[in-house]
């Protein structure tokens, strides 16, 4: 095996060009668990990413209102000030993966590589309709995310391309993440949800991990609670976010396997929804619950 260590992207996309067929590596935190687990057989070629620049940094653009973050972000970096503050829902999703070692060492890049139906990072960048930069040796393209993630652990990606960065819109509105599991710390999501407001264009998306075979947005429920706000006051009733989660709970298309089964993901999916929604919106039931 050879491992070709590029130190920029040039060089990364050269190399791929040449060897279409390349194991890509950027934390190795799901590459490496696969090969050990003997799910995966090492490629003859494997490009590690971890150090290209242009992967490993994030820009802000505040006249397009645009947050650009290289596939080699880690969590830990997503976590910290000022990029948590911009998207708040994507350091708090960070935060809920695995232990300090997985923070410093998963992307988000690798997140969306592996397009697990549970990866924490995926609600996110689906609720705010991210758009991703997909670079190889004849020229590049961008897509929007819910084009990319097609299936269980299955993207769009063809040989030869990598995913370069990940482009978000700054919103005014709050926004959330919340993720249920076996326990509290270290846990592969059993039901996993990203809320967003925006408060300008006065609606709602919701984005759901682990209750479909890729992460499910949810048209209905995004209408209704949009329909439902009273965006002068930012109130809307404890009726209209019950209803909400019971959409939630309807868009959701879960299976039973080792971790839970169909029936409590998709009421505890419905949970998480009523719940964020409930932080997200002054109602006369408080934000508890
Ligand atoms: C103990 C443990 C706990 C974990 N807990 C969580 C958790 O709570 N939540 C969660 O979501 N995940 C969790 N994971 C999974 C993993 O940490 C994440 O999915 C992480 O984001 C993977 O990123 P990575 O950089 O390590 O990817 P890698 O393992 O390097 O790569 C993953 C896949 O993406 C491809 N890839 C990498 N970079 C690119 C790129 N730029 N372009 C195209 N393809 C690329 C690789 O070829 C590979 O197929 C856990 C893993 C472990 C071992």
């Amino acid at each position: 095996m050879t491992v070709s260590v590029p130190h920029s992207l040039d060089d990364a996309v050269r190399l791929l060009g040449e060897h279409p067929d390349a194991m890509l590596l950027a934390g190795g935190t799901d590459a490496m668990v696969e090969i050990n687990d003997g799910h995966r057989r090492p490629n003859a070629m494997v490009i590690a990413l971890n150090r290209v620049p242009d992967l490993r940094s994030w820009r802000h653009d505040p006249v397009s209102g645009t947050v650009t973050i290289g596939a080699g972000v880690t969590y830990t970096e997503l976590m910290q000030e000022p990029l948590a503050e911009l998207l708040p829902a994507l350091a708090e999703a960070s935060r809920t993966v695995g232990s300090p070692q997985i923070r410093n060492a998963g992307t988000l890049g690798g997140n969306l590589g592996t397009c697990s139906p549970a990866g924490d990072g995926l609600p996110v960048l689906s609720a705010l309709d991210a758009e991703i930069r997909i670079v190889s040796s004849s020229g590049e393209r961008t897509i929007s995310v819910h084009d990319l993630m097609v299936g269980v652990k299955q993207t769009s990606l063809l040989p030869g391309e990598l995913i370069a960065e990940i482009d978000l819109k700054v919103r005014a509105g709050w926004q959330g993440y919340a993720k249920v599991g076996v326990r509290n710390a270290m846990v592969i999501a059993v039901a996993s949800a990203c809320l967003a407001v925006d408060s300008e264009q006065r609606r709602v998306s919701i984005a759901l991990g682990s209750v479909g075979p890729t992460v499910l947005r949810c048209a209905d429920a995004e209408q209704q609670l949009s329909n439902a706000v009273d965006w002068t006051s930012g109130a809307v009733s404890p009726d209209a976010i019950r209803e909400f989660g019971t959409l939630v709970s309807a868009a959701s298309t879960p299976i039973t396997d080792h971790r839970s089964t169909a029936e409590y993901r998709s009421h505890a999916v419905g949970v998480l929804g009523a719940r964020l929604a409930r932080r997200a919106f002054a109602t006369s039931e408080g934000a508890a619950g």
